[in-house]
Formats: structure tokens, sequence, C-alpha cells
């Protein structure tokens, strides 16, 4: 008997050993090079001198830590528009009850000042629903908007328009667009819309409620003001570039329409999929993404300092896939990189500030301090 008992743990130590060895042989820890032959071109914007703030930016790199933006630097041949901020801080990410967050525990924080617990969407650790910066920005008679590449009842925008103590609820999610107020909704995610458990055409009921709804980007670009509900997929926007220009464009079209608010706007952008293709280990998709967020934050600081009375802050809600730059060359935009998880990683992440009060936004802090700055500049409370 003890003889059988001993041959049975030997053999599921065994099973156990292998298991793991496969698990952490796929792409973790392996050397992977990428080159990127056509360097794009980047901005330069001056520092803005006015120091009143009347409108507020905040772009998110989903799961974009400092090594995505370093490998991105390398890549692009030692230059990104990102060099343009003035002013730079670290952010914290942990969630209420864990270590490594994810991107609603993330999102909350920054959106509504509270650390939540970990799948939460802007309500607090006992399920009480917050206001976000979008509710109070709406109360003081500002416009608001929220641009994204994934769909709208994804985590992060979520965040800045429902409540809910799951993320997973995304039939819920989407009935809470009816009533959050903001004023120019893009991306994708038309399922949670319109294939529901409910049998309800929330698309129409936006519709009804006075907003402009679109399903194709070339009827959302010739509009030129009023509210707009535009989902251009069932499920996320493709990455880049086989979406092409559409996120850019629709950060442009976003600013354009929401600056005719004497008042002034606050504006969410973010650049969703950079997470997905850190979960997914795959450095070429990852560059992609970073490209086109990098190309966007340059067309909205060139705005910005035009503007002159707007604050952009750049930042992100975690990394993604403890990305390690190993080696490469800045000369031909060689990398060579590893990833250590599929998952998100603890490090602090980057913030980048430009624009009036940008230096608000310098030192190390909690994420929940990205709503009170926020808050605080734009005179929300
Ligand atoms: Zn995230």
């Amino acid at each position: 008997m003890k003889y059988y008992s001993c041959l049975l743990a030997i053999v599921f130590s065994i099973v156990l050993i292998e298991a793991l060895a496969q698990e952490y042989s796929n792409a973790y820890g392996k050397v992977i090079e990428y080159k990127n032959e056509q360097p794009y071109e980047t901005v330069f914007v001056q520092p803005v001198k006015n120091n009143k703030v009347k409108n507020v930016i905040l772009m998110i790199g989903d799961g974009m830590g400092l090594t995505q933006v370093s490998t991105a630097w390398v890549a692009n041949h030692g230059r990104l528009n990102i060099d343009n901020f003035t002013h730079v801080g670290l952010s914290r990410t942990t969630a209420a009850n864990r270590l490594i967050t994810d991107s609603g525990a993330s999102g909350t924080a920054m959106a509504t000042g509270q650390k939540a617990n970990y799948h939460s969407i802007g309500v607090d650790v006992d399920g009480n629903p917050l206001a976000s910066i979008t509710d109070l920005a709406i109360a003081k008679n500002l416009s608001t908007g929220i641009v994204v590449t994934c769909g709208i009842t994804d985590a992060t925008p979520a965040t800045f328009c429902a409540n809910n103590e799951d993320r997973e609820m995304e039939e819920d999610i989407a009935l809470n667009y009816l009533t959050c107020g903001v004023d120019f909704i893009f991306g994708g995610g038309r399922n949670q819309f319109i294939h529901r458990q409910d049998n309800r055409n929330l698309m129409d009921e936006m519709k009804n409620m006075g907003y402009q709804v679109e399903s194709f980007w070339d009827k959302v670009s010739s509009i030129q003001k009023g509210k707009v509900f535009a989902l251009l997929e069932d499920g996320q926007l493709p990455l880049y570039p086989e979406r092409g220009d559409v996120f850019k464009d629709a950060c442009m079209k976003a600013i354009s329409i929401l600056d005719q608010n004497k008042n002034g706007f606050f504006a969410l952008l973010e650049g969703s999929r950079i997470d997905d293709c850190g979960h997914w280990n795959d450095i070429p998709k990852l560059m992609n993404e970073m490209i086109d967020f990098d190309q966007t934050i340059g067309k909205v600081l060139e705005w910005a300092e035009d503007d002159g009375n707007t604050l952009v802050v750049v930042l992100a809600d975690h990394e993604t896939g403890g990305l390690t730059l190993l080696d490469g060359d800045i000369s031909d935009g060689l990398i060579k990189i590893s990833y250590s998880t599929g998952g998100h990683s603890g490090i602090l992440v980057p913030v980048y500030a430009y624009g009036p009060k940008s230096e608000m936004f310098d030192g190390m802090y909690e994420n929940t301090e990205v709503f009170e700055r926020i808050v605080k500049i734009l005179k929300l409370k």
C-alpha cells in the first residue's frame, strides 16, 4: 500500500512538473526580435505658457507600461510624440483587494478617486455607485466624450459611465449609457446594445434620447455638432493598421465637437488594444497599436498647443505582459524583448502631462490622484 501511494505521488509530480513546464515554455523568457524599417515623423510642440485650464483630455494606453513606451521609442528610431510631454509622474496601480489590478479596478480609481475591488466598475468596495469625473463634469455643464477602440462596455470606458460590481455584466453596463449623459461616445460593442437577453434595442433608445446613432465612420465624419453615439463593430474595433486611422480621426472629431461648449470639456481617449497585444505576448501587434496611439497623441498635442487652455494627460492603467527590453539598436529600430506573463504586472506606470497645470502631475502617487487632480484643476467639486 505504501509502495503504491509512493508511486502515485511520483507519477503525479511528474505530470504536474510537465504541465508547469509547458505553461512557462510558451513565450516567457524567450528573446524575441522585432525591427521597424519605417519610422514615422513625430511632431514638436512648444510648452504652453498659459495657466488657465478649460479642457482636460485624458488618454489611457491600456496596459502601456514604461517598457511598452521604451520599446516603441527604440523601434521608432529614438523618437515618439510622447517625448513632448513636459511633466512626468508615476502612478501606483494596486486594486483595493489585490496587488495586481485589472482595468476595472484601476479605471474606477482614476475615474472616481476611490480604490476599488478587482473586476468592479465605478463602485466602492461595498458595491455602492460612485460619481465619476464625467458625472461631475456634466453637472458643471462641461461637455464630455469617450473614444475607445474596444467595446464601450469593456472595463476602462465603463468605469467613466457605469456602476457595476462585475465587469462581466456587460448588458447591464450597456444600460448605464442610456443615462450617463456623455455627449460623444465612440467605439465598438454593438452586441451588448442590440443582441440582448431582454430583446431591447438600445441603439434605437439612444436615438430617441437625441443621439445621432451611427455604425459607419463615413457618417460620423460628416457630423458637425450635437450628441453622437457611434459603435462601428459588434465587438472590438480591429487592430491597427487594419482599422485604418479611425481612432485618430474619431478623437479629433470628438474634440472638435466637444470644444463648441464655452464651458469646456472632459474627454477620455483610450488606446484599448495595447493591452490585448500584451496578453498575447505579440510584439509586432503591440508596436502597431503603440504607433497608432502615439500618432494620435501627436495630433492631440498639436491641437492642445494651438488651443492653449487644454491639459493633456497620457497614462496607463497597469502594465501588461511583464515586457522587458533586453537589447536593440536605435539607428535601425531593432528591439530584443521578452515577456514574463500573459497577464498584468504590478509595476508603477507613467503619467505624462502637457499644457496648463501639467506640473500638478509630477511625483509619485496612487492612481486615485488622477481623479483628485483633474477634479481640482477643472474645479468640479
Ligand atoms: Zn487595462
